[in-house]
């Protein structure tokens, strides 16, 4: 039923993150594509779906139980400490979130043996204030990933993470996946972008002083799960360190983003300070290994430390007395841990071991010794470092605690640093690649002077990637048919347009001379099914059910792109749904269309229809060559190209010619 509602929840163990939505059942794949988890856990007893196995996640089944209202309210108020959860954002009618909430918390309890303080809050998921991409729309669009290889190299987010820490990196990719729709929040991080761009300096200090910072989300993770060593606690003082700096650089600055970060960077100089005494220079990863605690900041592990090391020293002190009383000259102490310190004589001076010497062990070329005299020497150095190492262990106890003590002041300053990161990066992006800042309104309306794709303007040789212009409105044109040959930019051109009004919305500059962008409430890409192939289905259906899905869901808001309809069945069949398709476009939905085709028969409909208007990608003939300019020109193309395109690809020139004749 098409308002049957599903509950999902989804959590990040390194962040403590939390989230959970009611989301209506048809739209769990598209939210799944987004969020991207490792592993799915659902109520064995839901028969609404079946496991997608070729999914890139692995599906648990779960018992119904763990799924029921009153236990997940009850784990859930148990782990926040609070008596119910209205606090938190949930409506009335959020019930299924909760319940996906309670079995993914009883699941991690069951699963992660540590504990699970940092997660201190469920953050309620509003579907409504972020622009939509369904998962088909991610993929053609390779946001966080190519089609072809799957990687994150040559996607959108590849080229555009200058971030300098994990923190950051992560954060971007969760802009770039969920942009917004909300102006106001929009222009908030376009401020501070702008305010970083227009000062270098600046730009550079807190970049610095990011790279010196560590992955505090991640450790903060261990602090709470109780599987921190002494080296995490020195990043968590070191990372502290820094926020002084990035405090004082952000100080006053007027972009309320800024101001935000700024006043939630706590630098907790308490616990700073008790770490940076507490802890040597060099810390080992584990508390086991020991020697970590600075000297002079424990006195009592002073003392046994000196006990320890006052006991060495009488040792070779005694050594030396042997050896002078019995006259052998290279008789030693030595240890092991079998039997503790001994005193070692080579067979050449067996006839000098004086009689209190109690044999313990005979070697081919030596025997060892012990002495009472040796042996309570011992018992004090051995009592002494076992002391030692328990009471380094007391103290890294106290440290853990103190730092644990300020998780959720910590936790924030992790939030402020990955945020300034991406605005950060964002500025330095913009600055590098020449972006401007798009205008944004909430008209239905698309201006781009000269812009870029994204990826190829960065991978392709300076200077080789060919501006192209958009413009979308009531009055220029709704629905842009764009005719060309293959291998002429059409596709190229369509995405690039999606991903600049993406990138607006996520709040980052764009690679264009100027951009003025009405915010879409949802984008809609289908492109090229090639890639749907592997999954099983016939590529036309893929094709249709694609379609079929924008044009009852797409709205007068929406940004739809669509390349090639109909190329899988036949001519006429494909020709005759994409003439009517656009229709629909036009006449029931009103939305910003780009439609790349190369049925030049459908230009035409620019007659018929007053918010349709053609464009074609421009060549010139040289030589009787066919040159790609890859300009989008106003106007419809006239011809088709394939037999040029055939040409290019080898085939023989006689059936070139013989084609031609036909
Ligand atoms: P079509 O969709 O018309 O078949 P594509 O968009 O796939 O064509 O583009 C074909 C090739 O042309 C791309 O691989 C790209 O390298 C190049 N290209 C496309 N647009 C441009 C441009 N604006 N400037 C430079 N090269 C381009």
């Amino acid at each position: 039923r098409p308002d049957e509602v599903v509950g999902s929840a989804w959590a990040e163990l390194s962040r403590g993150r939390f989230e959970a939505g009611t989301f209506a059942l048809h739209r769990l794949e598209d939210e799944l594509a987004r969020i991207g988890p490792a592993d799915v856990i659902y109520r064995e007893d839901d028969v609404r779906f079946t496991p997608d196995t070729t999914a890139p996640w692995a599906w648990t089944p779960r018992p119904a139980w763990s799924f029921a209202e009153d236990s997940s309210r009850e784990v859930l108020c148990k782990q926040f400490s609070v008596h119910n959860l209205e606090g938190f954002g949930f409506e009335a009618d959020d019930v299924p979130a909760l319940r996906a909430a309670g079995a993914v918390l009883t699941y991690l309890q069951e699963t992660q043996r540590g504990e699970l303080d940092h997660f201190r809050s469920l953050t309620a998921h509003h579907r409504s204030g972020f622009l939509q991409i369904d998962a088909a729309t991610r993929r053609s669009l390779e946001i966080t990933r190519t089609l072809r290889s799957g990687s994150r190299e040559g996607s959108l987010l590849g080229v555009i993470d200058l971030t300098c820490t994990p923190m950051g990196s992560r954060l971007l990719a969760d802009w770039i996946a969920a942009p917004l729709i909300d102006r106001q929040s929009i222009d908030d991080r376009l401020d501070a972008v702008q305010e970083l761009l227009a000062d270098p300096s600046l730009r550079a200090d807190v970049r610095s002083t990011l790279k010196q910072t560590f992955d505090l989300t991640r450790l903060l993770a261990r602090i709470a799960t109780g599987r921190t060593g002494p080296r995490d606690l020195q990043q968590v003082a070191r990372t502290l360190e820094g926020l002084p700096k990035l405090k004082s650089k952000l100080e006053g600055r007027s972009p309320a983003r800024l101001a935000w970060i700024e006043s939630h960077l706590h630098p907790c100089p308490q616990l700073r300070d008790q770490l940076n005494s507490a802890l040597a220079d060099e810390c080992p990863v584990v508390a086991a290994d020991g020697n970590f605690i600075r000297e002079g900041y424990d006195s009592e592990l002073d003392q046994l430390r000196q006990l320890a090391r006052g006991g060495k020293e009488w040792i070779a002190a005694y050594q030396k007395r042997q050896m002078d009383e019995t006259g052998i000259p290279n008789l030693k102490v030595g240890y092991n841990k079998v039997f503790g310190y001994y005193l070692e004589v080579t067979n050449s001076h067996r006839d000098k071991v004086p009689q209190e010497f109690i044999r313990k062990q005979t070697l081919k070329n030596c025997e060892r010794f012990i002495t009472p005299e040796l042996k309570e020497y011992e018992e004090k150095v051995l009592a002494a470092d076992e002391k030692a190492q328990s009471r380094e262990q007391l103290l890294f106890q106290q440290l853990r605690a103190a730092t644990h003590g300020h998780l959720s002041t910590l936790q924030e300053v992790a939030v402020a640093i990955a945020e300034l990161d991406v605005l950060v990066s964002l500025a330095e992006i913009a600055a590098q690649r020449n972006w401007v800042r798009p205008e944004l309104n909430d008209e239905s309306v698309l201006r781009i002077d000269a812009g870029r794709h994204p990826v190829l303007d960065v991978t392709l040789p300076q200077g080789e990637f060919v501006p192209n212009d958009c413009v979308q409105s009531p009055e220029a044109g709704m629905i842009l048919l764009i005719t060309g040959p293959n291998m002429s930019g059409k596709s190229t051109y369509i995405r690039q347009v999606a991903l600049i009004t993406l990138l607006a919305q996520a709040g980052s500059y764009v690679p264009a001379e100027a951009a003025e962008i009405g915010i879409a409430d949802r984008i809609f890409a289908r492109v090229g099914a090639s890639d749907e192939l592997s999954r099983g289905q016939s590529t036309f259906m893929v094709e249709m059910v694609e379609t079929a899905r924008i044009l009852n869901t797409a709205t007068s808001r929406s940004l739809v792109i669509l390349d090639e309809i109909g190329r899988g069945t036949s001519t006429y069949d494909g020709l005759s749904l994409a003439w009517a398709i656009t229709e629909h476009l036009h006449e029931q939905i009103g939305c910003r269309t780009l439609f790349a085709t190369h049925y030049h028969e459908l230009t035409q409909l620019e007659e018929s229809l007053p918010r349709v208007a053609n464009w074609n990608v421009a060549d010139k003939e040289w030589n009787d060559e066919v040159v790609f300019l890859h300009r989008i020109v106003r106007g419809g193309a006239d011809k088709s190209y394939g037999i040029h395109v055939a040409r290019l690809a080898g085939i023989p020139p006689s059936v070139n010619e013989r084609a031609k004749d036909v």
